[in-house]
C-alpha cells in the first residue's frame, strides 16, 4: 500500500538527514520533494501545497530546536501534519440505537455490497450486536444474492423483497423487521451505478429521509485517485454524509485517495477495506496510516 509515496518520501527524507542544521535552502529543497511525491500520489495540487506550505512554516520556526536533528525533525513534522490531514483521530462509528441504521452508499463497483458484510461482520463479532442485512439494490437482482451469500457466511439475516421496486419501502419495511427481530443494527446496502447519476442521488436521498440514519457511510474505491475525491463531493453535496469508507487498499493504491478525501469533504474516513475476505476490515486510524506512510 502506497510503496511508491513512501519510497518518495524517504528519498526526499535523505538529503536533510545528512544536514548539521535547518536552513531555509534545505527545508525549501525537501519540500519541494515531497509536494512533488503528493501530487503523482494524487493529491490535488492545492491540497499538496498547503500542506508543504505548513512543514516549511513549521520547520522553519523551529529551527532553534538543536537537541533533534533536521532529518529527525523534518520527518516529526511531516508526520504530524499527514495525521492532521487524515482527520487527526479515528472517528468511531455510531452504532447506539432501536436500532441503530446505518446507511451505505457509493457508485457501482465501489466495494459496497462486499463492506455491508464485512460491516455486519465487525459490528457482530467485535461489537457484540445483532446486525440485520438489507439489499435494497432494486436493479441488480445478482446485489440480493450476493448479499445473501456473505450474511450465510457471517451468520447475519438479510432482509430483501426481490419483488419491491420501491427502495424506501424495503428500507422501511426492514427497519421494523429489525425491531420485531430484536436487531439493533440494520445496514442498508444501496443501489450504485457507475457514474453518479441523478436517479441514484434521488433514490438514496430518499431512503435517508425515510429512516433517518445514524450513520451514512460513502464507500469508494481508493484506486480511483482523484476521482474517488470527486465522487465523495458529490455524494457529500447531496446526502450529507457522516463517514467516508476507503476500499481495495489491498490494490496498487497511490494515496489520493486517503490524503485528500477529509480535506476536501470534511468528513472522516472511518473504515479501511483490504481484500475480499469478510475480516478484511479495520478502522481507520490517522496516525497508525501517517506511520505506515513513512515507514
Ligand atoms: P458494489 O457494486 O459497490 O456493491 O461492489 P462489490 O461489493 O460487489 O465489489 C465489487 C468488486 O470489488 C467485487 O469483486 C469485490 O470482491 C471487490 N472488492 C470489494 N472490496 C474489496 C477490497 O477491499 N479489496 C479488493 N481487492 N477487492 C474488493
Amino acid at each position: 500500500m502506497f510503496e511508491s509515496l513512501s519510497e518518495r518520501l524517504e528519498s526526499a527524507f535523505k538529503q536533510i538527514k545528512g544536514e548539521g542544521r535547518i536552513t531555509e535552502l534545505n527545508v525549501a529543497a525537501t519540500v519541494k520533494d515531497i509536494r512533488r511525491a503528493l501530487v503523482d500520489a494524487d493529491v490535488n495540487y492545492k491540497i499538496a501545497k498547503e500542506f508543504t506550505d505548513r512543514i516549511k512554516d513549521k520547520a522553519m520556526g523551529e529551527k532553534v530546536l538543536t537537541a533533534v536533528s533536521p532529518g529527525q525533525l523534518m520527518v516529526k513534522i511531516v508526520k504530524d501534519e499527514l495525521v492532521e490531514l487524515m482527520g487527526g483521530t479515528e472517528s468511531e462509528l455510531q452504532s447506539k440505537g432501536n436500532p441503530a441504521v446505518i446507511l451505505i452508499a457509493g457508485l457501482q463497483g465501489s466495494g459496497k455490497t462486499t463492506f455491508s458484510g464485512k460491516l455486519a461482520n465487525y459490528l457482530k463479532t467485535k461489537k457484540g450486536l445483532s446486525p440485520l442485512l438489507v439489499a435494497a439494490d432494486i436493479y441488480r437482482p445478482a446485489a440480493i444474492d450476493q448479499l445473501k451469500v456473505l450474511g450465510g457466511q457471517i451468520g447475519v439475516d438479510v432482509f430483501s423483497e426481490p419483488d419491491n421496486k420501491d427502495a424506501v419501502d424495503i428500507a422501511r419495511k426492514a427497519v421494523i423487521q429489525a425491531r420485531s427481530l430484536n436487531k439493533n443494527v440494520v445496514i442498508i446496502d444501496t443501489a450504485g451505478r457507475l457514474a453518479i447519476d441523478e436517479a441514484m442521488m434521488t433514490e438514496v436521498a430518499n431512503v435517508k429521509s425515510a429512516v433517518n440514519p445514524n450513520e451514512i457511510l460513502f464507500v469508494v474505491d481508493s484506486m480511483t485517485g482523484q476521482d474517488a475525491v470527486n465522487t465523495a463531493k458529490a455524494f457529500n453535496d447531496r446526502l450529507n454524509f457522516s463517514g467516508v469508507v476507503l476500499t481495495k487498499l489491498d490494490g496498487d493504491t497511490r494515496g489520493g485517495a486517503a490524503l485528500s478525501i477529509k480535506y476536501t469533504v470534511e468528513k472522516p474516513i472511518k473504515f479501511v477495506s483490504s481484500g475480499e475476505k469478510l475480516d478484511t476490515l479495520d478502522v481507520f486510524y490517522p496516525e497508525r496510516m501517517a506511520q505506515r506512510i513513512l515507514g
